[in-house]
């Protein structure tokens, strides 16, 4: 039996915009100092409140859909999705059903099925038995990516969730921080016998690492397979990812017996955009990780790890490419600093550094043969082993070069030299 993992995605990510989703509360459920002190009858769903939708998460989350690749539908609209659970007193989350911001795009491999904007839920924090709700985080704008099931494994899924989260932060549009919750990952995963799509499949809920999402894919398609090479079928259901005992365990889910009733919230009106306004976000989209790697490989000649690690973030890159403003350091040589000594100054107190250490080595070699020549009795004496002979040919390095050099680093080259 020849057993297959059929991966996708669904991936949350917290705009960090200053406002919430739907109303004029501030979103910055992170640096609240208490709770429920962001909310407005709006955001803690009250009956009668009326949402007026947020055009920055709307143009970022379709800038972010540009860049995966999507198409931008001229219309969308935002629909009502219904569950009952504390974190929601409304009873339904705003969030897009079928006329999402984009849809159809593409990242390597993995086909993205749909990017959709919609609101966060209230946090709940349970102790001592009781159940207390914060709700500074209801409301924040949350987009939702969706991809198709065309991962193959754990590592598979894990490059491509870093590069989803490279892309997020290049955008600026969020933090994408995990340990936080910013970014939440919810793999689905099933595993096929044959060419068919499988007919079940299990989420695993709310992870907040790629290291956790890998080991939950590894856990869960050893233990699907061994249940499938026992004849049985996986039950199609929801799980959580228990990093304490290493396994992913059941979840009494929120939509087990819910049919969401999805219907077009009728307090929103449509979104209707024109192909000017989707040009002008597309030419707000930056540089890309791949296109700005590309890029360095090609301006700057360096090879495929160095492009790849100062590509990492945008603000690398740009603190790379500052410093290779002045064209008398090799690219390279500020590469080889960047990435060694992981220096943390000023672009150009760095090159400054860089030419200095190189000019240094240079000159003292010179004066360094100089002075040998000049005083072979220093030397004759050094060889038959008289230490202060080294000291007075320091000096005279010294005193050329007008105390300029590392007396140190002078020691060394001399002692090289005279070897
Ligand atoms: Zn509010
Ligand atoms: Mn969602």
């Amino acid at each position: 039996m020849t057993l297959e993992p059929i991966i996708g995605f669904e991936i949350h990510v917290e705009l960090k915009t200053n406002s919430k989703m739907f109303c004029g509360c501030k979103n910055a459920p992170f640096f609240a100092k208490q709770p429920n002190i962001y909310t407005c009858p709006v955001c803690l769903g009250l009956p009668g409140a009326l949402p007026v939708p947020n055009k920055k998460a709307v143009e970022w989350t379709i800038m972010l859909g540009l860049a995966l690749g999507c198409e931008i539908p001229l219309l969308s609209k935002f629909d009502r999705k219904h569950y009952f659970y504390p974190d929601l007193p409304k009873g339904y989350q705003i969030s897009q059903y079928d006329e999402p911001l984009a849809v159809g795009g593409k990242l390597g491999n993995i086909r993205i099925r749909r990017v959709h904007l919609e609101e966060d839920t209230a946090k709940l924090m349970h102790q001592n038995n009781m159940t207390l709700i914060d709700f500074n985080r209801s409301g924040v704008p949350l987009v939702e990516i969706v991809t198709e099931p065309d991962i193959r494994s754990a590592e598979e899924a894990k490059i491509f969730l870093k590069k989803i989260h490279q892309i997020v932060r290049y955008l600026d549009i969020s933090d994408a921080d995990m340990e936080k919750g910013s970014m939440r990952l919810e793999p689905n995963i099933s595993v096929r016998t044959g060419k068919e799509l499988p007919p079940y499949k299990v989420e695993v809920k709310n992870i907040n690492s790629f290291r956790f999402a890998g080991k939950a894919i590894e856990y869960e398609v050893k233990r699907q397979s061994e249940l499938l090479k026992a004849g049985k079928t996986p039950a199609q259901e929801n799980r959580g990812w228990n990093e304490g005992k290493g396994e992913t365990v059941p979840q009494r889910s929120k939509e087990e017996a819910a049919d969401y009733r999805y219907f077009p919230d009728p307090d929103i009106p449509p979104m209707r955009f024109t192909q000017a306004h989707i040009a002008k976000l597309k030419a707000q989209i930056p540089e890309l990780p791949d296109a700005k790697k590309a890029r360095f490989i090609k301006k700057h000649g360096l090879n495929d790890y160095d492009a790849s690690i100062l590509t990492e973030t945008r603000a690398l890159a740009d603190y790379f490419e500052e410093c290779t403003k002045d064209a008398s350091v090799p690219a390279k040589t500020i590469a080889n600093w960047i990435i060694n000594k992981k220096v943390n100054m000023k672009p150009a107190n760095l090159v400054a550094l860089i030419k200095q250490s190189t000019t240094v080595e240079v000159v003292s070699r010179a004066v360094i043969a100089k002075v040998l020549t000049d005083n072979p009795k220093a030397v004759e004496d050094y060889k038959k082993g008289k230490e202060q002979a080294l000291m007075f040919l320091v000096g005279k390095v010294k005193q050329i070069t007008k105390g300029k050099v590392d007396a140190k680093k002078t020691k060394e080259l001399l002692i090289s030299l005279l070897q």
